[in-house]
């Protein structure tokens, strides 16, 4: 389970950031953070059921992600690179290298995709996130 407060820094130090909406970069970084840990979550065994929701939901999203520019992007990737929903790590792996790929896109190094669960659900093994 999502840990609720993973990482609540005491109210001394929070610094108070304006509350402005959101431009692609940001938009994007808050998106693939939610995506990746959904995909860590996801179960490792999904029913049928599970599977068809997944691949309907990440098909739909990329209709009505309000970055034009990305959601074309990805509705294009989705045509030969539809989305393996049969487990939490197939489900995992893959958003990894649609992630590479626009990563490849943008000009961003690669992620190391054998790295997806101490980055998105685990924690780094340094115990950095502990
Ligand atoms: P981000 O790419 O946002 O990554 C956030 C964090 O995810 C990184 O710090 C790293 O810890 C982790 N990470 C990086 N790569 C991976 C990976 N492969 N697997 C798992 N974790 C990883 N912007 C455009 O300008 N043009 C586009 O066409 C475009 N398409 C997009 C499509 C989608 C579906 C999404 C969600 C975003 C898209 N964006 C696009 C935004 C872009 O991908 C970045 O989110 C944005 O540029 C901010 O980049 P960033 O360097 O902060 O890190």
């Amino acid at each position: 389970m999502l840990p609720a407060h993973p990482q609540a820094a005491p109210a001394e130090h929070v610094e108070r950031q304006p509350e402005c909406p959101l431009d692609r970069e940001e938009l994007g970084r808050n998106t693939w953070s939610f995506l990746h840990t959904m995909a860590a979550y996801y179960p490792d065994r999904p029913s049928p059921r599970q599977q068809t929701d997944m691949g309907q939901f990440i098909n739909l999203f990329s209709k009505v992600f309000p970055c034009e520019e990305c959601a074309e992007d990805l509705r294009t990737r989705l045509k030969t690179n539809q989305p393996d929903a049969s487990s939490r790590h197939a489900l995992s792996q893959w958003l990894c290298g649609v992630h590479n790929d626009v990563n490849a896109r943008l000009g961003k190094q690669p992620f190391d995709c054998s790295l997806v669960d101490e980055r998105w659900r685990d924690g780094w093994k340094d115990g950095s996130c502990d």
